[in-house]
């Protein structure tokens, strides 16, 4: 086994009900690449992330991040252990501001938590202005630092995307799981997700992405896995995925 693979799953099945939503999907990402999970509406990419992430319990599974096996029973444990998410609908605390939610991912991170945020003793004080100094500088990562002070429902929406992505980084994740994350946004919002994507890669951070936009994931991803009715069906490099007959059929077929 190769010591630079950051996340290592393999053997998962999930069904609900009648449906069987994954058969024994796999996937081994690598340290700084960005892996795509590209697949038809319906093909079980956010279940897997789900999955993945604690949210849902598979019926089985093999879990490994960077090395060591993690039991994905629950999503406070996964983000300890180092993959942070974002969610296909925006989740973020729409009363607070956009500095406020960055801290609030900080703070996974911390000694004091929560309760030394709140009670303000001496050595919280110094820790939760080391804190915000992060959180201002990953806003202004994003490219949103000059809204830091606003209440994030005034953000736009690309930028509320945005400072979903910044919120994740602020946990200092070893896997950053972004789902859909250009769902929504318009030509532009897109191609300035793509830049922002590929600057957090510059930055050594490893990702796993999934997105509808096969367009959007073909320059940017380093491999890709495609899902189809919850089985994987093609895994592989961009360009080999893009000629591969059954993911054009899976694409282009009438079934979906
Ligand atoms: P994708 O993200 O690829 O569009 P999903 O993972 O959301 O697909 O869904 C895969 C299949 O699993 C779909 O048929 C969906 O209806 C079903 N599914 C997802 N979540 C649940 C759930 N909580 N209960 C029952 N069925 C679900
Ligand atoms: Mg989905």
């Amino acid at each position: 086994m190769s010591d630079n693979i950051i996340l290592n799953i393999s053997g998962v099945n999930k069904r609900f009900g009648g449906l069987q939503a994954l058969s024994e999907v796999g996937i081994q990402i690598r340290q700084g690449q960005i892996y795509g999970l590209i697949g038809p509406n319906g093909a079980g990419k956010t279940t897997f992330f789900n999955v993945v992430t604690g949210l849902y319990q598979p019926d089985s599974g093999s879990f490994e991040l960077a090395g060591k096996p993690y039991s994905p029973s629950a999503p406070h444990e996964v983000a300890k252990a180092g993959i942070a998410r974002t969610f296909q609908n925006i989740r973020l605390f729409g009363e607070m501001t956009a500095l406020e939610n960055v801290m609030v991912g900080c703070h996974v991170r911390t000694h004091q938590g929560v309760f030394g945020a709140v009670f303000r003793h001496k050595a919280a004080r110094a820790e939760e202005a080391a804190i915000r100094q992060r959180a201002l500088a990953l806003l202004d990562f994003v490219g949103i630092g000059e809204f830091a002070e606003r209440t994030s429902k005034f953000l736009s929406y690309g930028d509320q995307r945005r400072l979903e992505i910044a919120r994740a980084l602020a946990t200092e994740p070893k896997l950053l799981a972004l789902d859909e994350p250009a769902a929504g946004m318009n030509a532009t919002e897109k191609l300035a997700l793509r830049e922002l994507l590929v600057k957090i890669k510059n930055d050594g951070k490893t990702v796993l992405l999934i997105e509808h936009d096969v367009k959007l994931m073909m320059g940017l991803c380093d491999r890709i896995t495609v899902l189809e009715y919850g089985k994987p069906i093609a895994e592989g490099l961009p360009a080999d995925i893009q000629k591969n007959p059954a993911v054009i059929e899976a694409y282009l077929g009438g079934a979906h």
